[in-house]
């Protein structure tokens, strides 16, 4: 840890203190809420100014007046025919970007137009030094640090308290089910319970404790409460224990440990009944959702990605897969199912701008008598799936870069084929079929040789390495990869059976 990290430091616990002292009172968080839904527009454009405009080596910028909008074209257009048609206007016109851009994988390429980008040319540059870093759980390749200011987790609070109480567990104990650090989410949890004066009373993490680093360290024990508590996916029946002992309570988990705090609640015949699950960081299927009320459990999906925050949750009335998408701070446009976000927010750390996070899913308007619905929030997310990326046990991996580790270990390209299954609980398995021409083949060998692998890679590999160790997510088939379509390889193929 260098001095100028070691400021940051002293920057951020000065501001954690005014952060924590003052919670969210139910009429802020509707005036939040309001105020950022009557001004979309004029946020939208003055971000296009200060984030865009007039940033001359900013991506967005050279993308747009490629496209010919110059900022006084933009503002026109927002004002004539409303932003989400402004921004599908862009959107035909070139002006967006796929993840690969988004990630700095890939440099954008337009007709008469070729940007090389890093990843902090997509950075809020007004967040400065006094931002709060992490690394996503999951994660999208070359860039995973993500920075979070306390004005953004504030506003994000806004929404969680509506959420609770329109749930009716405002004052309901509550659990995180999270990895430590370096993985975000368990702390981006904790931050904005803590915001609404609910400090959570336990929280379990799927990985060990003592390997924090010495910063996180610090930053948790500055913090003060709850101290995280080692629980991995075989010991589901903790958490199961503590709801029991408090019931109802409520764990903020991934979908898959949702499901397994189900399966332990069956099989230690803990009860469990009227607690409530809020599960976020992979789709929430109808088979989980079923097999999770199996158990006496509600359950309620969040839709939640590192670089946009909180992007849309599930009210009382929503059905099965279904969100209301966070209109105040977000826009989205879609593209052959490809859902393009555009960031409202000031205080968001990474500037979006129909920037796809490589997800799908279905958008509908529709009323809906919940207080989400009475804000304004009329537009519906369902069905959101991953169009690039794996996320199983809340651990994101891209497709490719998975690809690449197995071809990696066998040594030779083309020789295999990866796609996701579920079992019969819900739980999502990855199985890799290997082309049994493939010599001196040994499957116990290889899996750990691909586990080894991911551990050597970034933070967010190793994480997942550990995960889907304890998960038993990696199965093995030997059988011939198949070609469609013109690619190299199909890279995902879903419901599938199993094999084995
Ligand atoms: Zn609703």
């Amino acid at each position: 840890m260098n001095f100028g990290r070691l400021r940051q430091l002293a920057h951020l616990a000065a501001g954690f203190r005014e952060f924590a002292r003052t919670p969210l009172t139910r009429d802020q968080a509707v005036a939040i809420i309001r105020r950022q839904m009557a001004e979309r527009e004029t946020s939208f454009l003055e971000n296009a100014r200060r984030l865009i405009y007039d940033v001359p080596s900013n991506p967005y910028r050279q993308l747009l007046l490629w496209a010919g909008c110059s900022a006084g074209d933009l503002e026109a257009s927002v004002r004539s025919h409303g932003l989400e048609k402004a921004l599908e206007q862009l959107r035909d016109a070139g002006v967006k970007l796929s993840l690969d851009e988004f990630k700095s994988r890939a440099p954008i390429c337009r007709r008469g137009l070729t940007i090389e980008t890093r990843a902090s040319d997509f950075d809020n540059p007004f967040l400065g030094g006094h931002r709060l870093e992490g690394t996503t759980s999951g994660s999208r390749g070359n860039s995973t640090r993500v920075a979070y200011d306390w004005e953004f987790i504030t506003e994000e609070s806004a929404h969680e308290l509506l959420l609770y109480e329109m749930h009716g567990v405002l004052d309901a104990p509550t659990a995180l089910w999270f990895p430590v650090p370096p993985g975000i989410a368990g702390l981006h949890n904790l931050l904005m319970n803590l915001k609404l004066g609910r400090t959570p009373a336990k929280w379990f993490s799927q990985t060990p404790t003592d390997a924090m680093t010495l910063e996180a360290r610090l930053a948790l024990r500055f913090i003060g409460r709850p101290r995280p508590e080692f629980a991995d996916l075989a010991h589901a029946d903790q958490v199961v224990a503590w709801l029991a002992s408090v019931r109802p309570g409520v764990v903020r988990t991934f979908g898959s440990s949702a499901v397994r705090i189900a399966q332990a609640a069956l099989e230690t015949g803990a009860d469990v009944r009227g607690s409530v699950l809020f599960a976020g960081g992979e789709p929430l299927t109808e088979l989980r959702q079923r097999f999770i009320a199996s158990a006496g459990l509600k359950v309620f999906p969040r839709y939640v990605a590192t670089e946009a925050g909180l992007v849309a949750a599930a009210c009382p009335e929503c059905s099965t897969g279904e969100m209301h998408f966070y209109r105040d701070r977000l826009a989205v446009v879609e593209q052959d199912g490809s859902l393009l976000f555009t960031a409202l927010t000031p205080h968001t750390g990474k500037i979006m701008l129909n920037t796809e996070l490589g997800d799908c899913g279905e958008l509908t308007s529709k009323p809906c008598r919940c207080p989400f619905g009475e804000l304004g929030f009329d537009l519906h997310l369902s069905h959101v799936r991953s169009n690039e990326k794996l996320t199983i046990e809340g651990m994101t991996l891209l497709t490719a870069e998975l690809q690449a580790v197995i071809e990696a270990v066998i040594g030779r390209p083309d020789c295999c084929q990866v796609w996701q299954t579920q079992d019969e609980r819900g739980l999502n398995k990855l199985v890799i079929a290997v082309s049994p021409d493939v010599p001196d083949f040994e499957e116990t060998r290889f899996v750990g040789a691909v586990l080894d692998h991911l551990r050597r890679g970034r933070p967010g590999s190793a994480l997942a390495a550990d995960v889907w160790q304890q998960a038993g997510t990696l199965q093995v088939v030997r059988e011939q990869p198949q070609l469609s379509g013109g690619q190299k390889l199909p890279a995902l193929r879903r419901n599938a059976s199993a094999g084995r």
